[in-house]
């Protein structure tokens, strides 16, 4: 009798142990199981077998048998062992890891129906492409050049043409024989970027994995990557799991977008996981970014990556825009519109060119709000605002989801007179519409783009030059190329130099950079317009002179002073309860399981009797800092109350040893009904 460790999808950091009947030879690992679960033994569960063993500690009659699933192909070492590094560095449970990175229906021991394959154009010359200029040249050579694993940052503005050097990368990937694979942010996997892949390699298979692609289609990429029939496979964060036997070359486009960190069950980030898998084949990487995140930037400085450099646009016509501040202190403003935006979008108007406005809404959602007594409308399940949405007449929770009416009078004190506050895109577009009644004006965000083929149409309305003023918050900043867009006007964007999260400048300046780029892309100039009331901010500065290194050392710098990443490695516990108090005693609880694992020295932050008041309370365990529990930001989530305990060293190899002991114990904590942990490695939310 062969006896199996099984994986499954629970909540236990464990394996199970299952019995084989039969008379089955060869290697049964990474075989798909049903097997039986729970008291009842009846409740069939799919697993993975993850190692066989010669002997179990359970007595072999309580041992119950496994059913392997046939017709589906084992799933190979190499893929096996991703998922065993995802599980140790991001302390998740193996068979939650293994479940995850499977596509839903192979997940569900169900196989896709056959497709007759669509064969491709074969024989058909693809389009040539450019010739590179010199430094696209350079780029690309030392790309193909590389002798086996290499992280290269491919740093040039959006225009520069990146994508053209990932394109001939994967070329001579394909030439040889090899598998790549492209990851985009989410939003910037539109149909352009896949129709100009397909139609670069007509010849080669290309599979799409992103949450959109239904299940049978994905399971059919992932079987099709798996049996190495697929050359490409171009995708969102969920397609690094694709098996890839003849992998060859990794793209990151757009490496520092934070849409490649999944905030929730298996917090990993993409990128990250990405150069593992790099490494693990011993295959090059390219991470491309107009404005790196500042680990990327700061590996590159330090010679652990790579740098190759894109200076320039790539069509010598398109100029950067040029970028000037508008100073809103001394001015009233319209409905958050300065004098001198509205003159710009004016000329725009009559030269027949399109405008943006972009409006960072982090933080600045309109809400509904009573002067008379100072009410807000405040989510009741949520420690935020609800957010007035006028086109569907309702208050919504940006959060949750909720929606309530709008009311006719104030709940506090029945004054009728409710004001909308702050700017959404909702009020700029009416004020614009009063302002330019000739204009046709778009509205372009979470509503008015709710699905890929709204979202579509509105890109080709856009194009096609059917609109004047576009309206938008990020969902415009990426990836699109408007040629006649020449103004770019930025509204709201202060909040972000001055959050509580240490990223929120990186953020910024990212998004104004990428916006920024939509302009002027062609033969016509663009300009952008930032309204602040911080002229001399040096992140304003930094972007005037298109000068994202500059930006990059000054906030390096400020980062090594504080400790922040990427000087030190973080993870973030946090527990969400009915009641705030019990989460936080979970996290106090938890803190006290910690000094098992060594003495707790004085910090260093806290010595010489300074006052702690900006400095967080922590305790330091021999290089481990344990910050204070604290509520979340957003401390109430769809009802449940939330609070995060914040752990750093300078040292990741100690971080996660010390993790790794801490976690042991605290899955031995009792909890209270209703509690939930997590622990989140390498967060990006505070
Ligand atoms: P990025 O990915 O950096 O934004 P792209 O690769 O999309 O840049 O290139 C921007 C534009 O420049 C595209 O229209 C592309 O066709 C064009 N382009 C790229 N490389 C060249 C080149 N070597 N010669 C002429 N045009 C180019
Ligand atoms: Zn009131
Ligand atoms: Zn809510």
């Amino acid at each position: 009798m062969r006896l199996l460790q099984v994986a499954l999808d629970v909540p236990v950091p464990r394996l199970f142990d299952y019995r084989l009947d039969g008379e089955i030879d060869g290697n049964l690992v990474g075989r798909l199981v049903r097997v039986p679960f729970g008291t009842s033994g009846k409740a069939g569960k799919i697993g993975v077998v993850v190692g066989e063993i010669a002997h179990s500690d359970q007595p072999a009659e309580k041992l119950k048998a496994v059913e392997l699933l046939s017709g589906l192909p084992p799933l190979p070492e190499e893929w096996l062992e991703l998922c065993r590094f995802c599980a140790q560095y991001y302390h998740h449970p193996l068979g939650q890891v293994l479940s995850f990175a499977l596509p839903p229906l192979l997940r569900r021991g169900k196989r896709p129906r056959e497709m007759k394959r669509k064969l491709g154009a074969g024989g058909t010359a693809p389009p040539p492409g450019n010739a590179p200029t010199p430094d696209q040249l350079a780029a690309i050579d030392a790309i193909t050049g590389a002798a086996g694993f290499q992280t290269f940052l491919l740093f040039g503005v959006t225009g520069s043409g990146k994508t053209e050097v990932y394109l001939r990368a994967i070329e001579a990937v394909l030439a040889r024989g090899g598998q790549a694979l492209m990851l985009v942010p989410e939003i910037a996997l539109t149909p352009q970027l896949e129709a100009r892949v397909r139609s670069r390699f007509p010849a080669a298979r290309i599979v799409s994995a992103h949450s959109g692609v239904a299940d049978a289609a994905r399971a059919r990429a992932f079987l099709a990557a798996l049996d190495g029939s697929a050359d490409i496979v171009l995708g969102t964060r969920l397609s690094v799991f694709m098996p890839l036997p003849r992998l060859g070359l990794i793209v990151v486009d757009e490496e520092h977008d934070p849409s490649f960190k999944q905030q929730e069950g298996l917090r990993y980030s993409a990128r990250d996981v990405a150069i593992w898998r790099a490494r693990q084949r011993d295959v090059p990487i390219v991470l491309g970014s107009a404005t790196p995140s500042l680990e990327s930037f700061h590996h590159a400085q330090s010679g652990r990556y790579r740098l190759l450099e894109l200076p320039e646009r790539a069509v010598a016509a398109a100029e950067l825009p040029t970028v000037a501040v508008v100073d809103t202190r001394r001015q009233k403003l319209q409905d958050g519109l300065s004098q001198e935006l509205i003159l710009a979008v004016g000329e725009r108007l009559k030269r027949n060119e399109q405008s943006l406005i972009f409006l960072n809404r982090r933080g600045y959602a309109p809400v509904l709000a009573c002067p008379a007594c100072g009410w807000i409308s405040r989510c009741r399940r949520c420690a935020a605002n609800l957010v007035l949405h006028l086109a569907d007449k309702c208050l919504r929770c940006h959060h949750c989801g909720l929606e309530a009416m709008i009311p006719r009078a104030c709940p506090d004190c029945g004054n009728l007179d409710l004001h909308p506050f702050g700017r959404g895109t909702q009020r700029l577009e009416e004020r614009l519409g009063t302002l330019f009644p000739e204009a046709r004006i778009l509205r372009i965000d979470r509503d008015s783009a709710d699905s890929p083929k709204k979202w579509q149409a509105l890109l080709d309305k856009i194009h096609s030059g059917e609109a004047d003023i576009l309206v938008g918050t990020q969902m415009l900043a990426k990836g699109h190329d408007f040629p006649k867009l020449t103004l770019v006007g930025v509204v709201g964007a202060d909040a972000a130099l001055f959050a509580a999260d240490f990223r929120a400048p990186e953020r910024l300046f990212s998004q104004l950079m990428q916006v920024g780029g939509r302009s002027g892309r062609h033969a016509l100039p663009g300009e952008v317009l930032i309204q602040t009331e911080y002229p001399d901010h040096p992140l304003y500065r930094a972007l005037a002179d298109h000068d994202y290194v500059a930006f990059a050392r000054e906030q390096l710098a400020e980062r090594e002073a504080a400790g922040f990443p990427p000087f030190s490695f973080q993870a973030m516990l946090r527990a969400e309860a009915p009641e705030l108090a019990q989460a936080l005693d979970f996290l106090q609880g938890a803190v006290s399981r910690a000094p098992t694992l060594g003495p707790p020295t004085p910090s260093p932050a806290l010595a010489g009797g300074e006052t702690a008041c900006a400095v967080p309370a922590m305790k330091d365990f021999s290089g481990i800092l344990l910050y204070d529990p604290v509520p979340m930001r957003l401390f109430r989530l769809k009802n449940r109350e939330r609070a995060q305990l914040l752990v750093e060293a300078k040292s990741r190899p100690r971080l996660h040893a010390f993790l790794d002991a801490w976690l042991a114990e605290l899955y031995g904590l009792k909890t209270p009904r209703g509690l939930r942990w997590h622990l989140d490695v390498d967060p990006l939310e505070y």
